[in-house]
């Protein structure tokens, strides 16, 4: 694995977006900041929000943290009390401010904002067909043919149920989206329901969130999740749900939102996040047993699953790993491979826990690996006696198409020879993975998720797919940025 980059400070994928909506709720512009601001840890490269008062829409974006962009770009003139936002984490070559969201484009009858979490694996072919017939891009997110569609004669004619339902109908892939007019909030999620979206009920309003800790911070109550395959619509005469497709036979919910990108606190998929990945803990304690002295988590992903393996191994979980919660996004290190030791920032080891001690580290995956053998490393150079690993989830052997930044097939450290040789180049006395059924045993409808990042069976064909890095880094792209 040597020469393989650690990506940034973290060897974890990266999601690529959160979404929150609202309509009749008024001061839209704090709620949605406040529901995007629980919902950070989605995307952390750029954000905005598109707020409309019913005669006029108004946005904001920029690259950085929501509140960055918030304090910076004059959100408080977004007056109004219906309004979507976004925040995003863009991957490598996009970092262009047209990628960020909410697009905002005027069509021949109105304003449309449309904000969107996932990967539409049919988006190149769409890109060129409408770019042969003339259109012009301004983005280079997939995201961006949802408008094209939206503006397409073939859907135009239809009332607005009609129109965005034929234009989400020829959408393949995984997609969450907001779409805003000037007086309705419409929220939709892909047949197979890859992402997550829930409704809430706010005052005599409703909000839309990619999870429900956002409800949470915004003081609204969960009402239900978007179905797979559901439009649902809220104007001034109420809520209002519309099938744009038939459903599938089967539904592909990412179980990696359970394992690792949702927060501890949101209820996703029906489930509460940190209650499954207790259970993963001591599902993996039951498959991967050892003796030792300490569990320790890799913070904060691996939290919850340390608990349940301490809980179910009996032995003691203590603070081996103590974060840096300071370091940022803008902390940059000059040379590329200082980034590597710039890991050590992030999280610091406690010698006072470690020394002396068979310890076993849990964390949630390992995607290249190099992050987390330095943890090893580390634990040795602080006396750690024994070190163990233990990890959550099954060995990621394929990248992902609908939405996660995964690195090439060949940058997985599992694909870089058996468990042995993987335990090998991390230096420990033992790794354990959780099974693939164990993994989907905590949820009573199995069938109903996508594992193809550990097993390789994609639900939606992928054939057509370029993925959102190669899409967004191949694009030109004129930059109007002033
Ligand atoms: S491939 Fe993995 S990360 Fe992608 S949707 Fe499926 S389970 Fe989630």
């Amino acid at each position: 694995m040597t020469g393989s980059k650690p990506n940034g400070f973290d060897d974890h994928p990266k999601e690529e977006c959160g979404l929150f909506g609202a309509f009749n709720v008024p001061r839209a512009n704090h709620v949605i900041y406040r529901g995007l601001f629980a919902l950070q840890h989605r995307g952390q490269e750029g954000g905005g929000m598109a707020v409309s008062d019913r005669k006029k829409v108004r946005s904001i974006k920029g690259h950085g943290l929501i509140a960055e962009v918030y304090a910076k770009r004059e959100a408080a003139s977004l007056k109004g009390d219906l309004g979507i936002g976004h925040v995003r984490y863009s991957t490598t070559g996009s970092t262009r401010i047209q990628n960020v969201q909410p697009l905002v484009v005027e069509c021949a009858d109105g304003i449309w904002a449309v904000a969107h979490n996932g990967n539409l694996v049919n988006a190149d072919q769409l890109r060129r067909r409408y770019q042969e017939y003339g259109s012009i891009f301004a983005s280079s997110t997939d995201s961006e043919v949802l408008v094209h569609l939206l503006a397409d004669p073939r859907f135009m004619n239809g009332n607005g149920n009609g129109r965005v339902s034929g234009a989400l109908s020829e959408l393949q892939g995984a997609f969450c989206f907001l779409i805003m007019t000037r007086d309705c909030v419409m929220a939709a999620r892909d047949p197979h329901g890859f992402r997550p979206l829930s409704i809430g009920k706010l005052g005599d309003g409703y909000v839309f969130a990619s999870e429900t800790c956002a409800f949470t911070t915004t003081g609204a109550e969960f009402i239900r999740d978007v179905e797979p395959g559901e439009l649902v619509i809220a104007d001034e005469t109420g809520l209002h749900s519309h099938r744009f497709v038939m459903k599938p036979s089967r539904q592909a919910q990412c179980v990696f939102e359970q394992v690792y990108f949702a927060r501890p606190d949101s209820v996703v998929f029906g489930q509460n996040v940190h209650k499954t990945r207790v259970e993963l803990g001591r599902l993996l304690a039951q498959e991967h047993p050892v003796e030792a002295d300490v569990v320790c988590a890799i913070p904060d992903s691996g939290n919850s699953a340390a608990l349940g393996f301490s809980q179910e191994s009996g032995i003691p979980l203590d603070y081996g790993f103590i974060r840096n919660h300071y370091i940022g996004r803008t902390f940059i290190m000059p040379e590329q491979n200082d980034r590597t030791a710039s890991a050590d920032l992030k999280l610091a080891i406690m010698p006072e826990v470690v020394n002396g001690k068979r310890v076993v580290v849990v964390d949630d995956s390992i995607v290249r690996g190099t992050t987390l053998r330095r943890r090893v490393q580390g634990l040795r150079d602080c006396g750690a006696k024994e070190v163990h690993l233990r990890i959550s989830c099954p060995p990621i052997t394929n990248p992902c198409h609908y939405g996660i930044d995964f690195p090439t097939k060949k940058e997985l450290v599992a694909n870089s020879g058996d468990i042995e040789a993987v335990r090998k180049f991390m230096g420990s006395e033992s790794i354990g993975y959780l099974s693939v059924e164990s993994l989907l045993s905590p949820f009573p409808d199995k069938a109903g998720f996508c594992a193809a990042c550990f097993t390789g069976e994609y639900p939606v064909d992928i054939s057509g797919a370029k993925g959102k890095r190669s899409l967004e880094s191949s694009m030109p792209l004129l930059n109007f940025e002033s």
